[in-house]
């Protein structure tokens, strides 16, 4: 069975290098003249930047374990780091315990209590697909949902919990289906973040070292099906045939090959909506309160726009110099970009309201992440199903908008497509 991968980003790579270590011929075309998508580490003044993923959830035993393992990857956990939420115009830091969050005062009283009640719940079936807010609201309380959730949601999706399905975190269903959420976090075991050594982008180039035939610089074109099952790709002057195609893509990139050869699928891919979102980039002298903290997400009311910041030189000093601490703001996503944070000095006065004690940077850099993360507005399963039931034989799609928005959901999603 030969197969032609069109996408090198974490999806398409790890895909090939299931298929490759099952003794299957493999060929990835990715069309950026560098693999890895949005997972690239890139040098700055230093140190380095990453232009997607901060960190992946690890943790004994799951995928990302055996992925890492197989590949000889080292990588480094910082350890649980402290986290805030800015509401009320202050930052509160989230309790790393249950106990903690009762005293916290990040919810009123009566949210705590409701939330407690949450291994007492009755579990709802799976059908029909329940919105984000509302299945947080039902299993922990609609204090959750309106105090916490906005924030944790906008630092993973960039979009407001209203909008989206629960099917945007597959692990929620995922827990309740083991009777309460509770129960599935206890039984599955809690992941860290960890960082592979010299940043995010070293996992595609190590998967990528790993495979007989990486094309960079290369873009499918046009896909057509042949006589006999065989599919025909075309893109960049190169013409490939192989008994199986696979669009390791967004689905807006897979929408566009396959409006010819499946237009139902195309047309569920093209419905899928992607969230685009500002990156601010920025160097500063150490904060005590920073010093070992992952970083803080905005309540969005609060945030206008500012979704929160992360400290990457916490989680892999290699990211800056010694002595420096470099911060990552998330601006935008699917809340909009008013008019103050389109330059710099808008995104550190809202840093500064914050951190008052912060100081000028030492160095900045913008980076826009358009059309960078999926939208799984509720009925986005039914968008999923419609597209994958209208793929033909011997075609198929992966993503992060099947499998979940993190590399954890993506590596897992890959382990059961492989089988
Ligand atoms: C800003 C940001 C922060 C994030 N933070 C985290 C995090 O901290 N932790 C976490 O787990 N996840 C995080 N994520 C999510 C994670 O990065 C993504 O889920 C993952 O990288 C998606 O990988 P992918 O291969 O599916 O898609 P992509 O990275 O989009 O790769 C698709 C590839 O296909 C190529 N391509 C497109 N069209 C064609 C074509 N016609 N022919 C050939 N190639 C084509 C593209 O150039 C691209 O390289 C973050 C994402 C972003 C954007």
């Amino acid at each position: 069975m030969s197969t032609l991968i069109l996408g090198g980003g974490v999806t398409g790579l790890a895909a090939a290098w299931h298929l490759h270590r099952k003794g299957e011929s493999v060929e990835v075309w990715e069309a950026d003249g560098a693999v890895g998508g949005w997972m690239k580490t890139l040098p700055w003044e230093g140190g380095h930047f990453e232009t997607g993923p901060q960190g992946v959830l690890w943790q004994k035993g799951t995928a990302v374990d055996r992925l890492f393992s197989a590949i000889d990857l080292p990588f480094r956990s910082p350890g649980t780091g402290a986290r805030w939420v800015g509401k009320g115009g202050r930052l509160i830091s989230v309790p790393a315990s249950p106990v903690g969050l009762m005293t916290s005062p990040l919810m009123p009283l009566g949210a705590k209590l409701r939330m407690m009640l949450e291994p007492f719940q009755p579990v709802r079936p799976a059908e029909p697909e329940e919105g984000l807010s509302a299945f947080v609201a039902r299993r922990l309380g609609k204090g959750v949902a309106t105090e916490l959730l906005p924030a944790m949601v906008a630092g993973v999706l960039a979009a407001p919990p209203e909008i989206l399905s629960v099917d945007a975190i597959p692990k929620l269903r995922q827990w309740e289906s083991t009777g309460s959420l509770v129960n599935g976090i206890r039984k599955g075991g809690v992941s860290h973040m960890v960082v592979p050594e010299g940043g995010m982008g070293q996992l595609p180039l190590r998967l990528a070292e790993r495979l007989p035939a990486v094309r960079t610089g290369l873009r499918a074109e046009r896909l057509e099906a042949l006589p006999g099952g065989r599919w025909r790709a075309t893109g960049g002057g190169e013409v490939r045939e192989a008994d199986r195609v696979v669009l390791a893509l967004p689905a807006f990139e897979a929408a566009a090959l396959l409006g010819s050869v499946a237009p139902q699928s195309a047309d569920a891919l093209a419905s899928i909506p992607y969230t685009s979102v500002d990156l601010w980039h920025s160097r500063h002298a150490p904060l005590p309160a920073l010093k070992d903290s992952f970083g803080f997400l905005i309540h969005p009311p609060e945030g206008r726009g500012y979704l929160g910041s992360l400290v990457p030189s916490w989680m892999d000093p290699q990211s800056a110099p010694e002595g420096v601490m470099q911060l990552r703001s998330f601006i935008g996503g699917a809340f909009g970009k008013p008019a103050d944070l389109e330059t710099w000095e808008g995104v550190f006065a809202r840093l500064k309201h914050w951190i008052p004690v912060l100081g000028d940077p030492s160095a900045t850099r913008h980076e826009r992440a358009e059309r960078a993360i999926p939208r799984p507005e509720l009925g986005h399963r039914a968008r999923v199903k419609a597209a994958l039931e209208g793929l033909p034989a011997g075609v198929d799609w992966l993503s992060n908008a099947r499998f979940g928005p993190g590399v954890r959901d993506i590596l897992e999603g890959l382990e059961v497509w492989i089988g």
